[in-house]
């Protein structure tokens, strides 16, 4: 794999054991998560089990795209400091690592898009942008130099560093409030899902769907993957203007993400929601491609 132009290349080299150790350790992690949910077969399930399936799922989806994304990554729409907090911890329970270094990694998913140096690109084989990355040494560190200005703040850099403590109490939650079925279901096969759709915008959607824009990139709308994942399949809007906190730029883009931020700006709770130009919706282009 070739490390990019980049001076924050976290190349094997720079650390080698230390990286190798973090990788192997999140192969550990991610295949026993996978594996936990083979219990469900000694287990059983409930509807309550299903609904704290549905529950978890749900909130930690709003947590990587609200949170992770839309906000930590992108910056469109505005917060205070202590709701800033939450939507960190929200995301760190998803149990995709910190928030510095998802929207660092993210950042430069966009400037290296499809191009060497890109983080996740399907160029490097469909499995790789999918899932295999995680497991990529050069990719352990928080790439500092991309997300200076969250790192200025000593609560997040604290979860960054100590981000398996919320996914450690939710799963101990979900088994106080369950048992092992609300293990089972709360958190490894509510984990396994939500750990696939969002990796599903990397992989499919950057392969299978429309694409309404000519970008550089090989971003594509899914109407599918945007009901996953609330709103993030909307993904060739997305690398066109990707300041926007809505990704289904028009009514008929089901973006669930967008409604719910829509609600906490109506509690002020959020504000300064960025809107695609108006200009960029009037001149859209036909759609360029359809894929199967
Ligand atoms: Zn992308
Ligand atoms: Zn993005």
């Amino acid at each position: 794999m070739d490390s990019g132009p980049v001076r924050s290349v976290h190349a094997a080299a720079a650390a080698p054991d230390g990286a190798l150790a973090s990788s192997r350790s999140v192969a550990i992690a991610y295949w026993g998560v996978h594996l936990g949910c083979l219990l469900a077969f000694y287990t059983g399930v409930s509807a309550a089990d299903l609904a704290l399936l549905a529950a978890t799922f749900s909130f930690r989806v709003f947590g990587i795209t609200a949170g992770y994304h839309r906000y930590f990554a992108h910056k469109s729409f505005r917060t205070s400091r202590g709701f800033q907090f939450v939507l960190a911890l929200l995301g760190a329970s998803a149990t995709q690592k910190g928030p510095l270094w998802w929207a660092g990694l993210h950042r430069r998913h966009h400037a290296y898009a499809d191009r060497e140096g890109d983080v996740h690109s399907p160029k490097q084989g469909f499995w790789y942008a999918h899932q295999g990355w995680i497991f990529d040494p050069r990719w352990t560190a928080t790439p500092e130099e991309q997300i200076r200005d969250f790192s200025q703040h000593p609560e997040l850099v604290w979860l960054n560093r100590w981000h398996v403590v919320p996914p450690v109490v939710l799963a101990v939650a979900c088994f106080a409030v369950g048992g092992l079925s609300g293990l089972v279901f709360g958190y490894f096969i509510s984990t396994t899902l939500l750990w696939h759709a969002t990796y599903s915008v990397n992989s499919l959607a950057h392969r299978f769907g429309s694409r309404r824009y000519e970008t550089p990139d090989t971003s594509r709308n899914n109407f599918w993957i945007a009901l996953i994942t609330f709103g993030e399949g909307w993904h060739n809007n997305h690398h066109h203007y990707m300041r926007s906190a809505r990704q289904g730029f028009f009514w008929w883009e089901i973006d669930v993400t967008y409604y719910c931020l829509r609600a906490l700006a109506a509690l002020g709770v959020v504000w300064d929601l960025r809107e695609p130009p108006a200009a960029l919706l009037e001149a859209r282009t036909p759609r360029l491609r359809d894929a199967a």
